[in-house]
């Protein structure tokens, strides 16, 4: 058989590659990874097949104190269903959550939001990428009326004179992704980063503004002034493609230079030379990634760049714009069909009646029966077990004990449920904790369509069989639903899936009518929108219209209010989480893959040298860290780095060393994305 071309099971630049026999090697034609880049964690990908310790069949406790033991797929689905209608019949259908993940396939969240919706009629369900991409896709659907991370392909990065990032560190996260920006800089375009970090990206830098954790807004809305006062706005831009900009306008002034400089730490004659790089830029791209929207203050932040993209005129230009960089592999995808509780396929509101008819028609269900919108993944994992909240949980590619903030709690409210399912290919500390666990396939086992930071849609195969006794996330959702005597049609065949995602997505702002496996082999990838087969797909949104009711982008004014935690008497120093290049999320996966746990064992703290020595710790030793929620421990590593004010904590690692211990569940309004980028902690020497 010869390698099998699909994607990278890891992050959302979905480089392509060979799988054969479980060994992988890079492709060449695919354009995210152009020349045949994997990182570390791309070339080790086939380690995750054979992990000693994969779950490889079902199983399941009869008491949460009793140890978890193998069982028969008929035994653990018949529990499950049995557990859920006795649950719904005493406590109604919302009492059955689900929680999905942002690295599942298209096929997958698209028939776990059927399932919530149509076989449990629950209106509690969302999923992990609340945690990552929520704050961008509430900024870009109010500014834009779509939201799409890249509105460009990744390879007009090159073209750009100026890029702006702001806080992403690429160069650790996805080291392919910097041949982009290696190939703009080559020809003589200037690269900005934002980070409170010298990470390796911000070394890349032409320019680095290091600015204060939580304070982007202030600094977007500081280079926005400088833009005005320094006659850097395309007033013709302005006035033909945007609304509400004077209002902006109003609200920018009061962010002159020397006050931002007092709240972000950045030097004016930094923030001034950043804008007129920007502004004297044929081709500019303004983007924003986790450092500058995981705050409570997210959606404003993201907002705030929007703004100052519009003002220098970029969106809906070839080469320019402002755009978001998605984090897990699906993270695009992941979020346009339906595993968000407020959400059904195509981007359709669950709210919106039109929405409701359609996705109904396609489903063979009445509108009436489908459930309203449901809670955000933190208020759903802080309501679990609580009177009147959820009393199961069905998780599917997700493991939230480590992923979720002020994880203590999360642990309290899974224990205190009646049932928790959990659905993986690997034993998670989620998992660990389940009453059932369900073996599941994963990336190298199976096919389905992930939609990379693009918005390309591409197709991973199956380029093996996974274990005799593993099944995929579909004939799990199938199977259960088939228990539960759901109507409709639960196929498990990712083909048969995808076209009903089509048809239900059809007219919706994420529209995949038009995409079908073929086109995707053929052309290496279809863009979204694609309304209909003859329909070329959508390299560059925007280009005449933006699609909100008038066609021009909206302008919000927004005010700088800062972190919900600064440093104080008992808890002196801003934390700041983060990956690292060796480790991917939660850490289920690369922690199992020697060459990534040889590269970075184990979590460690970055501490500023003046914090070290006057905590008298070098490199090695072990601190604690503490804020109000509870306390971690890690190794330190001393570095100039990090700000003085500031340490960094990865987020990958179990147990004592989780960072979730210590960030705050404080939500943005409007996209529910906790404030994982800061919070007050204090250091100490552990004995
Ligand atoms: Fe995989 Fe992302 Fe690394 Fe590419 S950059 S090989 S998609 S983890």
């Amino acid at each position: 058989m010869p390698p099998t071309p699909t994607h990278c099971p890891y992050c959302a630049l979905q480089c392509g590659m060979f799988v054969d026999a479980g060994t992988v090697t890079p492709r060449e034609d695919v354009p995210a990874n152009a020349g045949g880049a994997l990182c570390q964690k791309g070339w080790t990908a086939g380690d995750l097949l054979n992990a000693p310790d994969r779950v490889r069949a079902p199983l399941m406790r009869q008491r949460r104190d009793a140890p978890l033991r193998p069982v028969s797929w008929a035994a653990a689905l018949d529990r499950i269903a049995t557990e859920v209608r006795r649950i719904q019949r005493a406590a109604g259908p919302d009492a059955v959550a689900v929680f999905g993940g942002g690295g599942l396939t298209n096929e997958k969240a698209y028939q776990l939001g059927k399932f919530a919706r149509v076989a449990l009629r629950t209106a509690n369900i969302d999923y992990n990428g609340r945690f990552c991409m929520s704050s961008a896709a509430t900024a870009q659907n109010r500014a834009f009326g779509l939201d799409r991370g890249l509105p460009v392909p990744v390879t007009d990065l090159a073209e750009a004179d100026v890029i702006l990032l702001a806080g992403g560190n690429v160069a650790e996260t996805m080291p392919p992704f910097v041949r982009h920006l290696a190939a703009q800089q080559d020809r003589g375009g200037r690269l900005i980063v934002i980070d409170p970090r010298e990470t390796a990206t911000a070394r890349r830098a032409d320019l680095h503004l290091q600015v204060t954790p939580g304070t982007d807004l202030a600094l977007a809305n500081g280079l926005l002034h400088l833009a005005m006062t320094e006659g850097l706005i395309d007033e013709a831009y302005v006035a033909r493609r945007t609304s509400g900009f004077a209002a902006v306008r109003a609200s920018v002034n009061a962010y002159w230079p020397e006050r931002v400089e007092q709240i972000t730490g950045v030097p004016v004659p930094s923030m001034r030379e950043a804008v007129r790089l920007l502004g004297g830029a044929a081709k500019a791209l303004i983007l924003t990634a986790r450092g500058a929207e995981q705050h409570a203050t997210g959606t404003d932040t993201v907002t705030a760049f929007i703004n100052l993209a519009l003002g220098l005129g970029l969106p809906g230009r070839a080469g320019s714009g402002f755009g978001c960089l998605t984090g897990q592999g699906n993270g695009q995808g992941g979020r346009e069909h339906g595993q968000k509780a407020d959400q059904l396929p195509g981007y359709r509101r669950i709210d919106d009646p039109a929405a409701r008819e359609h996705v109904a028609r396609v489903w063979g269900v009445d509108p009436a029966d489908l459930p309203g919108p449901g809670l955000s993944a933190t208020e759903l994992l802080a309501a679990l077990g609580t009177p009147g909240g959820p009393r199961a949980l069905l998780v599917f590619g997700s493991n939230p004990v480590v992923s979720a903030p002020d994880s203590t709690r999360i642990e309290e409210r899974l224990d205190a449920l009646d049932l928790l399912v959990v659905a993986d290919f690997m034993p998670s500390e989620t998992a660990l904790r389940a009453d059932v666990v369900l073996p599941t396939t994963q990336w190298a086992e199976e096919t389905g369509t992930m939609t990379n930071l693009e918005g390309r849609v591409l197709l991973r195969r199956a380029a093996m069989p996974g274990p005799p006794d593993a099944r995929s996330d579909l004939e799990i959702i199938a199977g259960l639903a088939g228990r539960l005597d759901a109507p409709g049609r639960f196929s498990a065949e990712p083909a048969e899936v995808f076209d009903e995602l089509r048809a239900a997505s059809a007219g919706g702002v994420a529209d995949y009518s038009g995409i079908t496996y073929e086109r995707i082999v053929a052309e290496t990838g279809v863009f979204w929108p694609c309304p209909g087969e003859g329909h070329p797909g959508t390299p560059r949104v925007f280009l005449d219209r933006f699609p909100t009711p008038d066609g021009r982008a909206r302008a919000l004014p927004v005010e700088h209010r800062g972190p919900a935690e600064v440093p104080c008497g008992d808890y002196p120093l801003y934390l700041t989480t983060g990956r690292v290049l060796a480790h991917y999320q939660s850490g289920a996966q690369t922690r199992r893959v020697r060459a990534l746990t040889d590269a970075v064992p184990e979590a460690y703290v970055e501490l500023h040298p003046d914090l070290a020595g006057r905590l008298g710790v070098t490199d090695g030793s072990t601190v604690r860290l503490t804020s109000r929620r509870g306390s971690a421990t890690a190794k330190v590593t001393v570095t100039g780095a990090i700000r003085r004010d500031t340490v960094f904590l990865p987020f990958h690692w179990a147990a004592a060393a989780r960072a979730n211990l210590l960030t705050n569940p404080v939500l943005d309004p409007a996209s529910r994305m906790p404030e994982f980028k800061v919070c007050a902690v204090r250091v100490e020497r552990a004995a």
